[in-house]
């Protein structure tokens, strides 16, 4: 009798594990599928297109912005909040020296572009994202700053390298090898709002779509991706 339920307890346990195992799986599938385009530096000329492309496609997207961008191109701001795309900030001056400086400086240029982003189209945003990452130039007390004023810092895990590459094929090709070997979720990719975004997320949304994959705008309760690690503060 004694042998007998020790078996059935070990054939329990084993179901159990197989259906876990199932649904672990499929909760990898699922979420694994999501990604996070993100876009920098714009609002550009070449954003309105970006953004007719992204909604053939059904895929939403993030935008960090600069202050300047942004009066240049008011009514694309208030498009992508309309159309569903997430708004974050990325600054003003964008140069190294002027936005790391002191303590506060990165506090005061997310403040002003989010005055700007506020002023047209009546919202604030709590997303933000540094001038090259947060690493290696924000320090832990302007990290602590923005922290004391609520701004959630995103950065990224994939990188596309349009910027350096300026070409849609090289751009395209290294995202995709890149992202084969991204196991963790969520999946950031890094984009810039230049002259290549179109003719690049016209190869890459085509092969999202061939490859079951869909994109989602970045919200305040996802747990961020960072570039530093607490090890490193
Ligand atoms: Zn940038």
């Amino acid at each position: 009798m004694k042998t007998i339920l020790k078996w059935l307890m070990i054939l329990g346990c084993c179901i159990g594990l197989f259906y876990g195992c199932i649904y672990a799986q499929e909760e990898h599938t699922q979420s694994s599928r999501i990604l996070y385009l993100t876009f920098d530096d714009g609002p550009s000329e070449y954003t309105n297109e970006l953004l007719d492309l992204l909604n053939k496609h059904h895929m939403k997207a993030t935008f960090f912005m600069l202050d300047a961008e942004m009066q240049r191109n008011p009514e694309v701001v208030k498009r992508m909040i309309n159309e569903g795309h997430a708004v974050g900030v990325h600054g003003v001056t964008h140069e190294k020296e002027t936005f790391y400086c002191g303590v506060f400086g990165p506090v005061k240029e997310m403040d002003q572009a989010n005055d700007t982003l506020q002023s047209i189209s009546g919202q604030r945003t709590v997303l933000a994202r540094t001038p090259y990452g947060s690493s290696p130039y924000l320090t832990k007390k302007q990290r602590e700053a923005l922290d004391s004023r609520h701004y959630i810092l995103w950065d990224w895990n994939i990188d596309s390298r349009d910027w350096s590459y300026r070409n849609p094929q090289k751009t395209f090709n290294h995202t995709i090898k890149d992202l084969g070997k991204m196991q963790k979720d969520p999946k950031v990719i890094l984009f810039h709002d230049i002259k290549s975004v179109i003719e690049t997320m016209t190869l890459f949304i085509d092969w999202m779509e061939q490859n079951d994959y869909t994109s989602e705008a970045i919200t305040s309760d996802l747990i961020p991706v960072k570039l530093w690690s607490k090890s490193k503060s």
